[in-house]
């Protein structure tokens, strides 16, 4: 049986000697899990050399990592800012407009979903606590796998149906959140304090879920997080 071929986004990595493209294993874990073969996305490709290879896919997995550049959204940058990469931003909003395009089904985590909303043209909050001094720890957990906070997501969202569920826990490890929603995206899901942990595209045809928490480091024990990834795949095998 063909699997379904997943372009998966890459992080940068900017240290001593040269840049990296580097992903958790943790998303080829739960991908390959769920049937997906990943193919990776590094920052560093031209644009002819992406088109190319995003030709090829079934899927679009957006991963976690830095943050996305505020001038992305016309704002200028936050002090806490860790980790921005234009290469890697450029790559991924161009992925975005592709998949778009192209009706490709898109799973979009963390970092992922705060691309796709830059992408679609909505806004950030660049620093949770400065924004929301009584938000809950969401950079939080000492296992990456950890539960730390509650999501409610909306009864009536085709999440709900995917994830089979409407009130999970989930692990949490970003200082950003979703500021105005981008064009076309709907909140799923908040936590208590209000920060947006889902969102979803109603009007479009083919998948489309973003998440703020890691489901892929929450396959092994927790079911929304593995249906999560059987849907995106069963999507992209389409
Ligand atoms: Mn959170």
């Amino acid at each position: 049986m063909d699997q379904p071929l997943i372009a998966v986004t890459t992080s940068v990595a900017v240290g001593r000697g040269p840049e990296r493209a580097m992903v958790n294993a943790s998303y080829l874990t739960a991908l390959g899990a769920a049937g997906g073969v990943p193919l990776l996305i590094p920052p560093q490709l031209s644009p002819g050399a992406l088109e190319q290879l995003l030709e090829a896919v079934d899927g679009l997995l957006l991963t976690g990592g830095g943050d996305v550049s505020p001038a992305l959204y016309g704002e200028s940058p936050d002090p806490t800012l860790v980790g921005v990469s234009e290469a890697r931003d450029a790559v991924e909003i161009a992925c975005v407009r592709f998949a778009m395009d192209r009706d490709l089904p898109i799973l979009a985590l963390c970092r992922g979903m705060q691309v796709l909303n830059v992408a679609l043209g909505g806004t950030l909050v660049q620093d949770i606590h400065s924004a929301m001094p009584d938000a809950l720890a969401h950079a939080a957990g000492e296992a990456r796998d950890e539960p730390v906070h509650a999501v409610h997501v909306d009864p009536a969202s085709g999440l709900a149906r995917l994830l089979g569920a409407t009130d999970i826990d989930v692990n949490s490890r970003h200082h950003q959140a979703i500021g105005t929603p981008g064009e076309g995206l709907v909140v799923a899901g908040c936590a208590p304090d209000g920060v947006i942990e889902a969102l979803e595209m109603p009007g479009r045809a083919a998948f489309l879920a973003a998440v703020e928490w890691h489901p892929e480091d929450m396959t092994p024990h927790a079911d929304h997080a593995r249906r999560l990834f059987s849907a995106f795949v069963a999507a992209a095998r389409g």
